[in-house]
């Protein structure tokens, strides 16, 4: 029965046709938003008055008061009517990795018997879902269970289905962030904050700085029939078993190649839906893996772009199952080709233009250029080990370190344009780079990097943190994460080395005006070049342009003082270093508590996920595996003695030498998976009684997980032994390859 069963299952991913998705009759520009309650749509529904104070909140950081929330709510509630929305959700983002809502209806009592449709600013700003099952690492215990959401009025609301749904943040009575989206709003602050001050010593016009943020998802699509098949996929969004298929991606052949139809279907869906709320998906391609695709859109402001991130990965997961898919978003589903990750691209931008462009016209441009480039590797190098924290994950571990994506060292390539240019800056005789010139006034020697140059330096992709023209972009974020884990780390750490800049400089300037007779701006320019030049010394460290792969890079990188660790669960304990703390705390982001509370979490959920493979590992193998290997054995055992019954003693046993074998070779495999599930089960039972989070997730790293490879190693055996059509489970050929 099984045995019709896998194969009729093939049969049918196989026979699947795409989906006829029908375009909407406008062009995309036309309903790039249509779902969105954007400033368009403000413009259209609230008052003028009511209109400009949310600008001044959206885009001047300006408190938002009840009376304006109240005829908010009124215009919103209009559009949303007119949309066919019956249902308002607070949307928040806790640390679980997806998201959260609870839906109410708008419908009140009208007092009268019957019911009207309602909703207040009231409604719209705060409300307290019952949150006591979100976790909180023990900030919040259980049986107080207040927490409450707020609106984030700098990110537009959006209609899904019936629903409204409200972007907020989610935190504790006493303020504590419970989510990513609190913290994340404090690092853009911070950053803004420190940048806008450095910018002030080369244009005072600057009124703004805007931390952006371009991510690229990667994910696979399996077939769902075949999906379903898959118990570990199921349960733990990877398979935990499966011999490679004789043909992955050694041919290199899927990367950017044609898009199977069916999913282009899928990606045609999945852009329409994305456009129509407001995510501004630019490209599509297929990615390195086969079965495995990208999606990009614009970059936008990074608050946006996380929570634009956070809603395409739910829909993409939506789309997927109309179109008979599903979507890995995990950062290895398959062992052997490649995992799925997510660039962040990311810059600060003023209201004249984007910061880490490539030298511009004058010379104090490209000064400002540099001290850019410089504070933001200065903020990498200082907290190299706690971004390595920021994407860790027990399934983005599985991803770095391999040859395949960003090693488990953060390090930074600049490229040889830009190294030259800050080699430059360094060791020139500081009279050169810097001179009073009687007729100019101030002259700096800052050689221009030519834009096309920068543009086509060699893209180190072996590279974690690289820049790539007019951005940093960060490799090492896994495809499931939260982006604003990695963006909270890396705000805050630039946010922290431009504040420090900025303090160093002014005491130069002090001291420079009492020794010489510089005129006040000359001083600044002297004492930014002096920091500067100190500071490229000092960030030298995290500067690598080499091969990130290579072993001597990993001893090279221990001489330097960088974070080599590998383990999940040790690399967390950098979120609770004194310099990361006082750097949270100093920038306004988070406190020590809330820090703490942060790494119990990550802790319980490294467990949890180990713990849970390791479970499913043991069942499978044991439910799955081992009877359908015993089951096979027995045949052959028939065939023997059948064989012997009808031949003679000495033909038979040359007829039955490969059965033989065999039923050997099955009999020590399964006696070994046996043997090592019991010991699986025994080292769990022992980390379970644990009772400190911490030690409890070093536990389940050091001894459980590294026996989980040594159990799917016979596993993969015997699936190259045992009958085809009696193997229960899809294989890599089957689940990788269907159009
Ligand atoms: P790649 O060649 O690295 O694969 P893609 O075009 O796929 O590049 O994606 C690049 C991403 O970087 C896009 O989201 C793009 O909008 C974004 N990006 C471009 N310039 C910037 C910038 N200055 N700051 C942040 N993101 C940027
Ligand atoms: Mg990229």
């Amino acid at each position: 029965m099984m045995e019709a069963l896998r194969f009729q299952m093939v049969g049918e991913a196989f026979a699947r046709k795409p989906l006829d998705v029908v375009a909407p009759s406008e062009r995309p520009c036309d309903y790039f938003g249509k779902k969105v309650f954007n400033r368009a749509k403000m413009y259209k529904y609230l008052s003028k008055s009511v209109y400009d104070k949310m600008m001044d909140v959206m885009y001047g950081g300006a408190q938002l008061d009840r009376s304006v929330a109240d005829a908010v709510a009124a215009g919103m509630m209009q559009w949303a009517k007119e949309n066919g929305a019956t249902h308002y959700t607070h949307w928040f983002q806790p640390l679980t990795e997806g998201t959260a809502e609870k839906h109410d209806s708008f419908i009140e009592h009208d007092g009268k018997g019957g019911m009207i449709e309602e909703f207040s600013g009231k409604l719209l700003v705060q409300q307290e879902p019952d949150a006591s099952s979100f976790p909180s690492g023990g900030i919040r215990s259980t049986f107080e269970a207040r927490g409450y959401s707020a609106w984030d009025p700098t990110s537009p609301v959006f209609i899904i289905d019936d629903t409204l749904v409200i972007p907020t943040v989610f935190i504790s009575y006493s303020g504590e962030a419970l989510d990513y989206k609190a913290p994340l709003l404090r690092a853009l602050k911070a950053v803004s904050t420190a940048a806008t001050e450095v910018c002030h010593y080369f244009n005072t016009d600057v009124k703004k700085v805007t931390s952006n943020l371009g991510w690229e998802q990667e994910y696979f699509l399996v077939d769902e029939g075949l999906y379903a098949a898959r118990p570990d996929l199921v349960l733990t969004g990877r398979t935990l078993m499966g011999h490679d298929s004789a043909k992955n991606q050694q041919m290199d052949d899927h990367y950017f190649g044609s898009i199977p139809e069916r999913v282009a279907a899928f990606m045609r869906d999945l852009e329409i839906q994305a456009l129509e709320l407001g995510i501004p998906c630019k490209t599509r391609h297929n990615e390195v893996a086969p079965n495995q695709f990208e999606v990009a859109p614009i970059f936008e402001d990074t608050n946006l772009a996380v929570d634009h991130n956070m809603l395409l990965m739910s829909l993409m997961k939506r789309v997927a199952r109309k179109h008979g898919f599903r979507c890995l978003l995990h950062e290895k589903p398959f062992a052997g080709i490649n995992g799925s990750g997510k660039h962040n691209n990311w810059s600060l931008s003023t209201d004249t233009g984007i910061l880490l462009h490539a030298p511009g016209r004058t010379p104090t441009e490209n000064l400002r250029f540099a001290v850019f480039i410089v504070e933001t590797l200065m903020g990498v190098w200082r907290h190299n080990g706690l971004l390595k924290a920021s994407i860790m994950s027990a399934t983005n571990a599985h991803r770095l370190g391999a040859n395949e994506a960003p090693p488990a060292i953060i390090s930074s390539f600049l490229g040889k344009q830009l190294s030259s240019l800050l080699d430059h800056i360094e060791k020139a005789d500081r009279d050169d780079l810097f001179r009073l010139d009687g007729k100019h006034g101030l002259k700096l020697d800052i050689p221009q990097i030519p834009e096309l140059l920068i543009d086509n330096t060699d893209r180190n992709r072996t590279s974690p943190f690289a820049f790539t023209g007019n951005r940093f972009e960060f490799r090492a974020v896994g495809s499931e994460a939260n982006c604003a884990s990695a963006m909270i780390a890396l705000n805050s750490a630039v946010a922290e080395a431009l504040t420090d800049f900025k303090r160093r400089v002014d005491e130069r300037v002090a001291q420079i005006s009492r020794d010489f007779e510089h005129s006040e701006h000359n001083a600044t320019f002297h004492a930014i070049i002096d920091i500067l030049r100190e500071d490229i010394r000092a960030c030298k460290p995290i500067r690598f342009d080499g091969n990130g792969y290579s072993d001597e890079w990993k001893a090279e990188a221990a001489r330097r003082g960088l974070d080599v660790e590998t383990s999940c669960p040790v690399i967390f304990e950098r979120y609770l270093d004194e310099s990361s703390i006082r750097m949270f705390e100093s920038q306004g982001v988070m406190s020590r508590k809330e820090l703490e509370a942060r790494n119990e979490v990550k802790w319980e959920t490294y467990t949890k996920k180990i713990q849970i493979e390791a479970r499913v590992l043991g069942d499978l193998s044991m439910n799955h595996i081992i009877p359908v290997a015993t089951a096979y054995q027995s045949r052959l055992l028939a065939n023997v003695e059948r064989t012997h019954a009808v031949f003679p003693a000495e033909k038979a046993e040359t007829l039955c030498r490969l059965n033989l074998k065999l039923i050997e070779e099955i009999g020590q495999r399964t006696a070994s998976i046996e043997s090592q599930v019991e010991e699986l089960v025994a080292a769990r039972k022992v980390a379970n009684k644990i009772a400190d989070e911490h030690q409890k997730a070093i536990a389940y790293h050091d001894t459980i997980a590294p026996m989980f490879d040594k159990i799917r190693y016979q596993i993969d055996k015997l699936e190259l032994i045992v009958d085809d059509a009696s193997w229960p489970l899809p294989k890599y050929r089957e689940l990788l390859f269907i159009r």
